[in-house]
Parts: C-alpha cells; structure tokens; sequence
C-alpha cells in the first residue's frame, strides 16, 4: 500500500511547521495518542495555534 502523504497534507491544518509528521496521519495520531492529545486537525484554527493538544483544550474548544 503506497503512503497517502502528499493527498493528507493538502487537507493538513497543523501550523507547526518544523514536525515532520505532517501528512503521515497514522504516525500524527500515534504520537498524540500516546501523550493523551489530539492532533492538530481535532481543534479550531484558534486553538489549533497555541499547540496545546490535550483533551482539557479539545473540550474547552468544544465549549464543554
Ligand atoms: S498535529 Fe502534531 S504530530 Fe501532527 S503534524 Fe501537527 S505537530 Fe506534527
């Protein structure tokens, strides 16, 4: 199965520029996961900037 990163990428909405993640979606959720966060695409364009990825922030965006 061919990587799907240069298709994912155009639909990426993550501003943190130097990670090299960007497009690998299953290596961008297995990251997070692993640190109880969400990716970038979870949060609105807002939130998204202050790269605070936790659950506590997801829910704030959330307006819960
Ligand atoms: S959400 Fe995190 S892992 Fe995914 S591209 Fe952005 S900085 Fe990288």
């Amino acid at each position: 199965m061919n990587c799907n990163k240069e298709t994912n990428i155009k639909s990426c909405t993550c501003t943190y520029s130097p990670c090299s993640r960007k497009g690998l979606c299953c290596e961008c959720i297995a990251y997070h996961r692993a640190m109880n966060q969400l990716p970038a695409c979870y949060f609105s364009e807002k939130t998204e900037r202050s790269y605070d990825r936790s659950i506590a922030a997801f829910s704030k965006d959330q307006g819960r």
